[in-house]
Parts: structure tokens; sequence; C-alpha cells
């Protein structure tokens, strides 16, 4: 299985976005703690890690942890929003560390609009620029892009832009918000699309990549609002292949392993044709409406076939659709067999190493952030996130 795993490398950032779902924390990383998560994602047999954060390149042993993950044979990828990969110097020095792939997150071509997302001022720019250095230095170049209410209506324009501009970029990664955490939570009143918002943009985006040869995945989407592009969705791609995803949180959730890739259903989906191959409607946060569902009516056979039939994914093997129905029903009686999911409850993993670091030193660096964020958050005119309870030192 082409499993990735994820590691927060830091949790602070150089800008505010309203809808962060994973702002500071009072936790911080060493290079040898950091070091030991990637040894566990390599422990797990996993294909590759994408370092994340907060803002992940504002950590200064990134190219070291980026160095050390390659040499212990992991796909290193990162998310970053681009500022200091701006930077030639730094993204020369990213690549020399054998950073594969970056995902430059872009939510709006149009400067107001991505400003405004932001918290911050002239970063467009700096993402383009960033998308220009992983060309120069031979980064493979993705784009991120979270969908919300405010991008909602020009999904389509950005990808008009990005591609016309940035033609090396040949994958797009679409989230829809996740409103359950962080700011996203604290501000669901301003950011939170409803499903049929981004409804036509985002098929008309996807259609335009398709056309034009590119690849991307969504993310959080029911499939009755990318039917077309079904085999495209991430959750459907995992429930599929029973993949699983861990994430290295750096705050009190820890590592969470996920392998369960159903959120929740309304009374819609119980005669959809793609129930059992669709994640729903995403339920933490309780910001999306299941009367926004609707049920279809397309064999799903096709879909899943092109999806264990992916060249570019070799990574599972059963590649015809009488090898992988045996494979998903073990795994639906499996699942249905599990002890039911606390709702909203991720699944946390206690087998991996601790993630981060809590000292007297971060404690303070922690409070000094809380007063700075406030002032930012006044200034950007978004409600700043509930405080965590403050971890022990350890
Ligand atoms: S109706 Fe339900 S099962 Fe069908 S595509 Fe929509 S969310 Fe998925």
């Amino acid at each position: 299985m082409a499993n990735i795993g994820y590691i927060q490398v830091v949790r602070h950032c150089n800008h505010f976005c309203g809808f962060c779902s994973n702002p500071t924390t009072a936790y911080h990383h060493t290079f040898e703690s950091m070091a030991a998560l990637v040894d566990d994602l390599v422990g797990r047999g996993y294909f590759g890690v994408v370092l994340t954060g907060g803002e992940p390149t504002l950590h200064p042993e990134l190219p070291r942890i980026a160095a050390y993950a390659r040499e212990r044979g992991l796909h290193v990828r990162m998310i970053t929003n681009g500022t200091r990969l701006a930077d030639e110097d730094f993204a020369r020095a990213l690549a020399e560390a054998g950073l594969a792939l970056v995902h430059v997150s872009i939510y709006s071509v149009r400067p107001e609009v991505e400003a405004r997302l932001r918290g911050a001022a002239g970063t467009l720019e700096r993402a383009h620029a960033a998308l220009e250095n992983a060309r120069r230095f031979g980064i493979e170049a993705n784009v991120n892009c979270v969908i919300n209410r405010l991008n909602a209506d020009h999904l389509d324009e950005n990808v008009r832009v990005l591609v016309a501009r940035h033609p090396h970029v040949r994958h797009f990664v679409w989230n829809n918000l996740d409103p359950s955490m962080g700011r996203a939570e604290a501000n669901q009143d301003l950011f939170v699309p409803r499903l049929a918002d981004f409804e036509l943009s985002l098929a008309r985006a996807l259609r335009l990549l398709h056309k034009s040869g590119r690849s991307f995945r969504v993310e959080r989407v029911p499939l009755c609002y990318m039917t077309d592009y079904a085999w495209a969705s991430t959750e459907t791609r995992k429930i599929v292949k029973g993949e699983e995803r861990v994430v290295h949180f750096l705050d009190a959730k820890q590592t969470v392993r996920q392998t369960d890739w159903e959120h929740v259903y309304g009374d819609a989906c119980a005669p959809c044709s793609l129930r059992e191959i669709c994640g729903g409607l995403f339920d933490r946060g309780d910001a999306y409406d299941p009367a926004e569902l609707a049920p279809v009516f397309v064999p799903m056979e096709p879909i899943v076939e092109r999806i264990i039939g992916d060249p570019a994914d070799p990574s599972y093997p059963l590649r015809t659709l009488a090898q992988w129905r045996p494979d998903f029903e073990r795994r639906l009686v499996a699942a249905r067999e599990a002890p039911p999911r606390a709702r909203g409850e991720p699944p946390r993993d206690p087998s991996a190493p601790p993630v981060g670091l809590v000292t007297e030193e971060s404690l303070r660096r922690f409070a000094r952030a809380r007063d700075a964020d406030a002032r930012r958050a006044a200034r950007a005119n978004v409600a700043l996130e509930a405080v965590e309870a403050p971890p022990e030192e350890r």
C-alpha cells in the first residue's frame, strides 16, 4: 500500500488564516523527536512522509530532517504556504536535502481574496515564486487549495491562472474546509461553504485539469458533488484500496491512525449506487448539512476499475474487479464488526513514540504567541481559537 504519513514539524505560522485547523500549540520538536517519528513511519512500512505544520519551513532543522527521512528511504514531501520557499537559497537547500515534492497552498489567484484568507498581504506573489523555485531546483510541485466560502465561486479561475503561469504543475489537491478544529471551528460562520456554493466551479476546475492531462485529488467532498470524477476522491480511493493514514499531530491528539474513511450519511444515501465507496458528508464540526446530499444512480464498477487499475499508482496489488471484490467484502465485514467509532473522536495510536516536547521555555513561547495571535486575529477580523488545556511539561 502506498501509505503516506504526516509529521507536523511546527505549529506556528507566518500567515494567519482565519480557518487554520492546526494553530500554535505549546509543543515543539527537536531534530531527535522528529527523527523518532520518521523511524516510526519507516517501521510501519510507509512509502513517504509529508512534512507539514503550521508552516514547516519555520523549523530551523527542516533541511536536516528532510535529509534524514530520505536516508531512511522515505519519499519526502512538504506542504507549505510558499513564503520561505520563494527564497532561492532556501529552495536550493531543501532540494539538496532530498525534498522530492512540494505542495504549495494557494486559495485564490485574486490577490485581495488571498490576502483576506491568509490574514496577510503580499503572500500570493511569494507562492508563485515558490512554484517557480521548485521548477528551477527540480522539486516536483503541486498546488493545494482549501475550498472555503470566499473562493468557492472561482476554483476554475484558480486553475486557469495557475496552469498558464506554471505549466510544470501537473497535480492539484482540493480539500474542502475541515471545520472541526482550531480557528476553522471558531470561524465557521465566515468560511465554511455550502456544498452547492462550489459544485459548479469545482466541476469546471476538474474538467479543465482533466482535459489538460493533469491529475487531481479531492478530499471531504461527497461523491454526489463530484460524480464525474469520483475516482479522484481521496476517501473513495482509500476505501477502495483499504489504505490508512498516520498523522503525528504536534498537540495533545498526538498520533492519529485513520483507517475508517466514512463520515456520515443522510437519508438520501440509502438508494445511492455509490454508497459503498463514498466517504459521505464530513461530520466533525457539525458545519455541513446532510440535506444537501442527493443520491446518484451511476455504476460503481467503472470507478473502482479506474482506481485499482491506475497505472500511476501500482501500489494496490489486486488489479481486476474479480480480485478486488472479495478483498473489499472482507474489509466491509471487519468494519461492521469493529466497535463503533466515537463520533468526532480521532482514532489515536498509542503505539507511536511521543510527538514533540513541552518545556518551560516552550510554554513561555506559547503564552507569548497567544498574545501575538490575539492581536493578529483582531487585525484580521476573525475569532481566535479556544486555548488548549496547557499540557504538562515532559
Ligand atoms: S448521496 Fe450519500 S452516498 Fe451518495 S454520493 Fe451523496 S453522500 Fe455519497
